[in-house]
């Protein structure tokens, strides 16, 4: 079967999300011969070696000054050309928030069927099934897509880890495409001024709740943070109180985390919060309150003042690392 896996960089960097969608793509495909990548950017050409070994031997991309920055429009036209050449029966890529933005359109206009943000996915009998967790991670929806020519789905970052397969590198196709339209253009990107990975793909996070009293006393998160390479995150609560700013908030309206590890700081775990962080591998709560919700999904639990909690685990992980 034909896969395409659109390969998510930024600023020159593929993300490492795209990796598990490469491995996801290439284990649909079957065989290496089925399985191609799209890249798009402003220069592509130092990023296709990096896409040598997870299964694909032809890569498309397109480049050029009109995919500098990132655009919807322009996203999809590229990723359409390289479907309209390899005919793929699957196009495969991640849940983020490029994803989500331009998926859904490029279904729209390849009148193809869309899973969106699935935790495990197959081809059976003819037909895509994948696996999405539904109502704040209560339930899993079984999706299926069927009885079209191009079946699309993407995946939950952080769930299906990516793997090599080989060392194989692969053939370049570089297609033209027109990137700015007439009706949409970006014009400028203005990024927040962390350095860590994004919350969608951290490994390591620890979040602050409403009990980080103020925007401040965040710094001992971050303090923790700086000795693992943890990226830190927040409820809605102290989003909403101005502590920390609303791309760390973690939940239904905020992101979808899936760390190795989540340490939730002052978090009383309501059902939105968990609907963002629930899926995590590992999940530490720190709560004064010995009766928090949060304490039912946790794998360890602190009762304790997280402002006595915190800096003890700092020290104790700088101990660790040998800082
Ligand atoms: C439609 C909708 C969408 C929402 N989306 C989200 C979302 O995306 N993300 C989200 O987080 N929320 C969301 N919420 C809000 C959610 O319902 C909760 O109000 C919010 O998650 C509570 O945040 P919190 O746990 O920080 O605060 P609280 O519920 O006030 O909990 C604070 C906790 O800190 C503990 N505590 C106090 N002092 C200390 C201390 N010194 N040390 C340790 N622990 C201490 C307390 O015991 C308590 O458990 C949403 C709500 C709605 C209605």
């Amino acid at each position: 079967m034909k896969v395409l896996i659109f390969v998510e960089q930024r600023d020159g960097k593929i993300k490492s999300s795209a990796f598990e969608a490469l491995t996801v793509g290439a284990r649909l495909a079957g065989s290496a011969g089925d399985a191609a990548a799209v890249l798009i950017g402003a220069d592509t050409a130092a990023l296709v070696n990096q896409l040598a070994g997870y299964g694909v031997d032809k890569v498309y991309t397109v480049s050029g000054p009109d995919f500098a920055l990132y655009n919807a429009m322009g996203w999809a036209a590229g990723v359409e050309a390289a479907i309209k050449d390899f005919a793929p029966q699957v196009l495969v890529g991640v849940a983020s928030p490029m994803g989500r933005d331009f998926f859904p359109r490029l279904a729209a206009r390849m009148d193809a069927a869309l899973l969106t943000d699935v935790i495990a996915v197959e081809w059976k009998d003819g037909a895509l099934h994948g696996t999405k967790p539904m109502y704040a991670g209560k339930c899993r929806a079984h999706l299926v897509s069927q009885n079209c020519n191009l079946h699309m789905v993407t995946i939950r970052p952080n769930v299906m880890p990516a793997q090599k397969t080989g060392s194989g590198s692969a053939a370049t196709t570089a297609l033209q495409v027109v990137g700015t339209s007439a009706q949409s253009k970006t014009v400028e990107i203005r990024k927040g001024k962390s350095e860590k990975a994004d919350l969608t793909e951290a490994s390591l996070i620890i979040s602050g709740g409403r009990a980080m009293a103020n925007a401040e006393n965040f710094k001992i998160l971050h303090e923790c943070a700086d000795v693992i390479g943890a990226t830190v995150g927040a409820s809605r609560a102290a989003v909403d109180s101005g502590y920390a700013t609303h791309d760390m908030q973690v939940g239904q309206t905020g992101k979808t985390v899936n760390p190795n590890l989540y340490i939730a700081c002052g978090i009383s775990g309501s059902i939105q919060h968990m609907a963002g962080m629930r899926t995590s591998k590992v999940i530490v709560a720190v709560n004064t309150d010995k009766d928090a919700p949060i304490f039912t999904i946790a794998n360890y639990g602190i009762v304790g003042d997280l402002f006595q909690v915190v800096p003890l685990l700092t020290k104790k992980l700088k101990e660790l690392v040998g800082h």
